[in-house]
Formats: structure tokens, sequence, C-alpha cells
């Protein structure tokens, strides 16, 4: 049977353990916070040149990726540092929401 807790991240050369709230995600919070920040500049780049952007890649920023930083919260404050990323993220997420409800962003469905 699969045990959770023993899971590491899915990154190369990354021992790092994954915390319940990126179960899914299978990456540790450090690679998360990394996934989510290319993903979150390109999405928001992308919205300000006026191109359609990928509607899950959109779902995953502003659900998921909200989701998770919002839960890690909860457990024990980490480090300074990446709860430094962890605040700027958020701030990224909150500028693309604010983004896509005041201009009209074009999403499509990439199958
Ligand atoms: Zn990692």
């Amino acid at each position: 049977m699969a045990s959770p807790s023993t899971s590491t991240c899915r990154r190369v050369q990354c021992a790092n353990p994954i915390p319940a709230a990126l179960a899914a995600e299978r990456l540790c919070l450090s690679h998360f916070l990394d996934e989510a920040f290319l993903r979150a500049d390109h999405t928001l780049a992308l919205c300000r040149d006026g191109c359609a952007i990928n509607s899950g890649e959109l779902e995953w920023l502003l659900a998921d990726a909200l989701t998770i930083v919002n839960n890690l919260e909860e457990p024990a404050a980490p480090n300074p540092d990446v709860r430094d990323r962890m605040l700027e993220l958020l701030l990224i997420l909150a500028n693309l929401q604010e983004y896509v409800a005041h201009h009209s962003i074009h999403t499509e469905r990439l199958a």
C-alpha cells in the first residue's frame, strides 16, 4: 500500500518531503513555488499582451494554486524566506484575478 508520508518531491535529485496540501502536485513546497511563479508569470504576460490563455492553466492558478498556498498557512510556519515567496505568489495571483475580472480575457481549451 502506498504510504503518502514517505513520498518525496518528483523533481530529480530533490529529496524534500511533500506537504499534505501538495500531495496532488507531488512537489515539495520550494519546487511548487518555483513552478507556480513560472506559470503565473507566463499567464500574466499573456494577459497583458492580450493573448489567449489556456483556461485549464488559469483554473490551476486561481483555484488549485490559491487553495494550496492558503492551506499551507496552517501546520507550521515555514522559514521566513519561503513565507515571503508564498506572500509574493499570493500577490501575483491576486493581480491575475483582478486582471481577469476587469479585462476580457480570451481563454481556450487545449486538448
Ligand atoms: Zn522538490
